[in-house]
């Protein structure tokens, strides 16, 4: 016994001396000779701060995964290890990757989420210590919106000419960097965060930015808490650290503890998150918060071809301050970068699609293969339409959300009350939802008696608080509606799908829905909508007894593109997916859309002074190919019913031309027009497009 575990002493201090000097084959259980030599000196250095800094496609995210693998293997404790990222997608890859690598039971006591669901685990333990209750809902954007909006019309009225979503974006920016605007700077913004502030803590509701905020405090509070945590998770590793911002590096230092086992990996070029407080700075800082890191580079890329890599980095070349990589491939490629003008944005949705059938029949590609990216998300509604024409399944990623569905918030909010009553704006949602009796100005009534007494909307219809300002028949109406939900609360403590399906079946909800749609379709699509909620719900109960409803409305709070495991695996098909969701993942083909200007750059950005992150998400769209890079122009797009002209974006003037070939879409398309068939619109088109690309294009 006491010879093994000296064994045990000796083999952790050879690692901790010499941890690159391990040859592969003694790393027990985990084989690393599938990585290159840094890839392989960061995957065993487990002791001490790392941080490895390299361009796209270099293997990143792959050493991190072998990583954790590798430290499973040398017997450290799965529970111990914490890897976060910044989307569920990503987060849900890792997961993926890392479940090839290790024992499924080693595997299911692993840490790897985003920064916001360790939040949320963090506060669902502790945040009593600050004062809220544990049952606290989180808001995403619409109850956001939602709340802000009530603020803006009861401080300037209903002509107030302010969007709720500008005031949004205003706090949330502040309150990344870790800021407030003052009274002086700006007393109106100042008024209505303080109060947006204060009602949510009535509400017992938290936002995004309060789950790392007050994830933040608790650990910078409360010792013990801190403790805990550092103690459970003695390593720690962060991908896309590009991408943290200041809340999240305070959140990591805190975590860290004294130990500093803390691996971050990252690429300057690709950072992409500035609006939401990203500080590039953190990770040339890296070496101030942990001190003396082992900086492992990674230079060969084993994603792209090399045409798709020079031109990508011919582009990133015209951003000042950044670190200068020597990005390289063994893959020569055949193909050039393809640049592709259309006349017009369906006839661009037509091509791409057109691109996409002829790989998957022709080159016998599967689906899976494609991507098809775009800057913002109403983008994506001609390729949808043009993709469900010809029958070709596809995934929607980063886009509308499932959840923004009118009759899933509903289903939503009755599931959130059954949790939290005091949720005011949840409770309002559905107060009146199916028509039962109670009117607007009751529930305005309601909101009034209980801003005087200082307590939720809950608790005065509970109480009979409303007395006589309302009319005996809404009284009547208010105490149904009270004890319905008293009674499937009740019952939702014992299987909280039954109850919510009882309910359901008690509102007469699938009428509701029936009589509220146009047309047979458009009911039957929202009903099935629900029964695949449901169904959701079903399967999370079944599988996560123990997180219960609370955990299934925090999954769906966190995973608001619904991209969860299950869902990812079932759904097959053509990605669509914008460009910032599509960080970290990769695909043989690639199609960018609407390289114009407005779009990459962004019009926002241009009033921002923002052109080099803007620059940065270009890159990041192309990094993603491996090995087919088509980028689509358009010369009209229609905008609100009319055709507006577009400039091709300014940054296909930095596209290393040696790698790059351009042309209109038909001397790429087969089969090509005939000359007879050819109108003199089309000609007209062909003749504008021989004008720009002469202007604008090499
Ligand atoms: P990004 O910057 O886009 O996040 P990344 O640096 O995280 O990229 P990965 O996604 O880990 O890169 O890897 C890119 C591709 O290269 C993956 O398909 C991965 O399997 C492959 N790859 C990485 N390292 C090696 C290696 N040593 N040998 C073979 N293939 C590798
Ligand atoms: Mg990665």
């Amino acid at each position: 016994m006491q010879r093994e575990n000296a064994g045990c002493l000796h083999w952790e201090l050879a690692k901790r001396r010499h941890p690159a000097m391990l040859p592969a084959s003694m790393a027990k259980g985990f084989d690393l000779s599938k990585l290159n030599g840094p890839q392989r000196e960061a995957a065993s250095t487990h002791q001490g701060p790392v941080l490895i800094l390299a361009g796209a496609g270099t293997g990143k995210t792959r050493t991190i995964t072998a990583r954790i693998a590798h430290m499973v293997s040398s017997g450290i404790a799965p529970g111990s290890i914490l890897a976060v990222t910044f989307t569920n997608k990503a987060a849900n890859e890792m997961k993926e990757r890392v479940r090839g690598m290790v024992a499924r039971g080693a595997a299911s006591k692993l840490t790897l989420c985003t920064f916001h669901s360790l939040c949320v685990r963090l506060l669902r333990r502790d945040i009593t210590k600050l004062g809220y209750k544990s049952n606290f809902t989180i808001y995403t954007g619409s109850e956001q919106t939602g709340l802000i909006r009530r603020i803006l019309v009861r401080r300037g009225g209903r002509d107030l000419k302010i969007e709720p979503g500008v005031v949004i974006a205003a706090i949330s920016s502040l309150k990344n960097r870790g800021v407030g605007p003052t009274a002086e700077e700006d007393p109106f913004l100042h008024m209505v965060w303080e109060e947006y502030e204060r009602e949510k803590r009535a509400l017992n509701a938290v936002d995004f930015d309060d789950l790392l905020v007050l994830g933040s405090r608790l650990l910078e509070k409360h010792s013990e808490t801190a403790s805990y945590w550092g103690e459970r998770f003695r390593y720690i590793m962060v991908d896309e650290f590009q991408d943290t911002n200041r809340l999240q590096m305070d959140l990591l230092r805190r975590l860290c503890g004294t130990e500093h086992n803390v691996c971050v990996v990252g690429d300057d070029d690709q950072s992409i998150y500035g609006w939401r407080g990203a500080e590039i700075t953190n990770i040339l800082r890296f070496e101030r918060f942990f001190p003396d890191p082992k900086v492992i580079k990674l230079e060969e890329n084993y994603r792209s071809t090399m045409p798709i890599l020079q031109t990508a980095n011919s582009l990133i070349r015209h951003n000042t301050g950044r670190r200068e990589k020597r990005l390289w491939s063994r893959n020569s490629g055949e193909e050039k970068v393809r640049v592709v003008l259309l006349p017009d944005d369906r006839e661009e949705a037509r091509f791409v699609i057109s691109g996409i059938e002829a790989g998957h029949y022709g080159e016998g590609m599967k689906w899976e293969s494609f991507a098809v990216l775009f800057r913002t998300n109403r983008q994506s509604r001609l390729f949808e339409e043009e993709l469900r024409e010809r029958r070709i399944p596809y995934r929607m990623i980063g886009g509308q959300s499932f959840f923004d569905r009118r009759e899933i918030k509903d289903v939503l909010a009755y599931l959130t009350l059954m949790e939290n009553p005091d949720d005011d704006i949840h409770l309002l949602r559905v107060l009146n939802t199916p028509p039962r009796g109670i009117s607007t100005k009751t529930a305005e009534e309601a909101i009034a008696v209980s801003r005087e007494r200082e307590c939720s909307v809950w608790r005065i219809l509970c109480t009979g608080g409303l007395g006589d300002r309302v009319s005996a028949r809404a009284t009547n109406a208010v105490a149904a509606f009270v004890e319905m939900i008293v009674e499937f609360t009740e019952a939702s403590r014992e299987n909280a799908a039954a109850a919510i399906r009882g309910l359901l079946e008690r509102i007469e909800f699938s009428d509701f829905i029936r009589r509220s749609c146009k047309t047979p379709e458009e009911a039957n699509s929202r009903e099935e909508a629900v029964e695949s909620f449901l169904g959701d719900l079903d399967r999370h109960l079944e599988t996560h007894p123990k997180a219960g409803l609370r955990g299934f409305l925090d999954s769906v709070a966190l995973n608001g593109d619904r991209d969860n495991d299950d869902d990812l695996e079932k759904k097959k098909g053509v990605s669509l997916i914008t460009m910032h969701a599509a960080k970290g993942l990769e695909f043989p083909v690639v199609y960018v859309s609407g390289v114009e200007e407005g779009f990459i750059p962004h019009k926002r950005a241009l009033e921002d002074g923002s052109l080099d992150e803007e620059r940065r998400l270009f890159y990041v769209g192309l990094t993603r190919a491996m090995k087919r890079l088509i980028l689509t122009v358009c010369i009209t797009r229609n905008k609100w019913g009319q055709q507006v002209g577009c400039q091709p974006s300014r940054f296909l003037d930095e596209l290393d031309p040696e790698h790059v070939e351009s042309a209109d879409f038909q001397s790429f398309e087969p089969p090509p027009l005939e000359a007879d068939q050819v109108g003199t619109e089309v000609k007209s088109i062909l003749a504008m497009l021989q004008d720009i690309e002469d202007v604008d294009l090499r």
